[in-house]
């Protein structure tokens, strides 16, 4: 086993800006919150060094975007081999800054890296609405000029690769700003691609949410593309307002999924338990409330705790870990608080996991039943390892409290007959409804939140053209 001191970062990372590194006299701390030491100290960017970067970005945009969709799809691939050969080095800084276990974190890279692959085969044609004597209408996608990523910590290098590939492909060039608390492996994925993008195409720029916010104010970006918490989302729509920027917002989500009464509880259980407990709970369309038919409460809660009992939780650099620490100390303290509300208000606990002993925001996985929909475990987003089981007896019943929520970003619909559960999975408010499993997310397919989870789609071709504004030409013949 290795000790925590063996894992900190001798260096960091800099800052990318205009094809180079640079670093800064102000650092900040990253914490690895399987050891809760310092990893590294990364570079803390200014508001210099953001005007920098813009100022880069856009005398980039005009060479990146002069070229054809062809040239720019061939060095995205590049960039995708370049991040391959690297992807051990960054899947292992991914576990020692997010916590999750070292093939999970190979996984996130992959997923990533197979969806740039993808929009490097995406085909973007000049739409013709009518060519006639009289007339000549065409739908052209140009580049929606520069871009303002911003990225969540629960999965550090996928949401910056779902950014980074649009605009990629459609000639915007992005700057990255990663969360504070995960921005090691980010930083180096900036690093990578100056070795095969023009100077300007892709930068990376660390700091705390005030940079997050210079960045949504800034005139000389013309997109900004979110993933957080709805809170920064909001701020983040009304910054951008004064220069009517472009957005993409993928907030958070509670969603809801539902039982139905003639499911084979066995065969379902493993997507059940993994579809709210993957990522030790921080994923965005996790299942987050469990509705079940009060009948088969006993099956269901019986065999989530079988599959439970078997995972390893610790640190993801070791062997066999299965889930690892909460990424930082005050998520830990905030699914800590929901799960001590929920038992005050009289939840039953019925499984709580093993955590290794000693330092990290390990926190066991926690099986609760027993409870209402209003009880904050249950009506708000508590983003850890922890999933609340909740009766019902009537669909039309369950049907509205799983809609009564502000957010709708998935929901899901377990049943052994696919007519019956599609009726169920029309009446769901969500962006994505799945049947059977939960959540189901590939690049082919449009990924976003209705009400208050979002704005937007990424991922597939929507995703991509979110990327480009719409120029029509038009010329009068004749
Ligand atoms: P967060 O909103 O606090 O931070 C996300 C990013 O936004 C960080 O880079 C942060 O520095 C920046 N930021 C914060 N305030 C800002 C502001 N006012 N203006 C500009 N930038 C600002 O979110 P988090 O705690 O890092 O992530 C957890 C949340 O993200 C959860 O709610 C989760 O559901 C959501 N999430 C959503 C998706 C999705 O695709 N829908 C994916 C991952 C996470």
């Amino acid at each position: 086993m290795s000790t925590s001191t063996e894992v900190v970062l001798d260096s960091a990372p800099g800052l990318t800006i205009d094809g180079k590194i640079v670093s800064t006299s102000a650092r900040r701390a990253v914490i690895n919150p399987a050891t809760e030491q310092v990893l590294a100290e990364v570079p803390d960017a200014t508001v210099e060094h953001l005007e920098q970067a813009v100022s880069a970005a856009r005398r980039a945009a005009k060479g990146w975007s002069a070229k054809d969709l062809a040239e720019r799809q061939q060095i995205t691939l590049s960039f995708v081999d370049k991040v391959r050969e690297n992807i051990d080095e960054l899947a292992r800084l991914v576990t020692l800054e997010q916590g999750k276990p070292l093939d999970k974190a190979a996984g996130e890279i992959d997923s990533g890296l197979r969806a740039l692959t993808r929009y490097a085969s995406l085909d973007i044609p000049v739409e013709v609405i009518r060519d006639t004597n009289d007339e000549l209408v065409e739908i052209h996608r140009v580049p929606v000029g520069v871009v303002g990523g911003i990225t969540a910590w629960n999965y550090p290098l996928l949401l910056a690769l779902w950014k980074i590939g649009p605009s990629l492909v459609t000639g915007s060039p992005v700057i990255i700003k990663p969360s504070p608390l995960t921005p090691v492996a980010t930083l180096r994925l900036g690093e990578l691609a100056q070795e095969v993008l023009p100077p300007g195409v892709v930068q990376v720029l660390s700091g705390g949410d005030s940079l997050g916010k210079a960045i949504s104010t800034h005139p000389g970006i013309n997109k900004i593309s979110f993933t957080g918490s709805e809170r920064a989302g909001t701020s983040i729509m009304s910054a951008a307002g004064p220069t009517l920027k472009r957005l993409t917002l993928e907030l958070g989500g509670n969603d809801a999924g539902i039982v139905l009464d003639d499911v084979d509880v066995q065969a379902i259980a493993s997507g059940l338990y993994w579809g709210g407990l993957s990522n030790c709970g921080q994923v965005c369309a996790g299942l987050k409330r469990l509705y079940v038919p009060r009948r088969l409460a006993d099956d269901v809660a019986d065999a989530l705790t079988a599959i439970a009992a078997t995972v390893t939780v610790g640190n993801g650099l070791h062997d066999g870990v299965m889930m690892g620490p909460i990424q930082n100390e005050v998520q830990y303290r905030k699914v800590k608080g929901y799960v001590d509300d929920a038992v005050q208000r009289g939840a039953d606990v019925y499984f709580r996991g093993e955590i290794p002993d000693g330092p990290g925001y390990f926190h066991p996985v926690t099986l609760v039943r027993g409870l209402a929909d209003d009880v904050p475990l249950a009506s708000e987003e508590q983003f850890g390892p922890v999933l609340p089981l909740l009766t019902y007896d009537d669909i039309d019943d369950v049907v509205a409290r799983a809609n009564n929520s502000p957010l709708g970003l998935g929901a899901s619909v377990w049943s052994s007959d696919e007519s019956r559960a599609r009726g169920v999975a029309d009446r769901l408010e969500a962006g994505s409804v799945w049947i059977n499993n939960h959540p189901v997310l590939t690049s082919d397919v449009p990924f976003g939140g209705v009400k208050q989870s979002g704005l937007g789609v990424e991922q597939s071709i929507y995703g991509v053209l979110a990327y480009t504004d719409i120029k029509v030409i038009r010329a009068t013949r004749g």
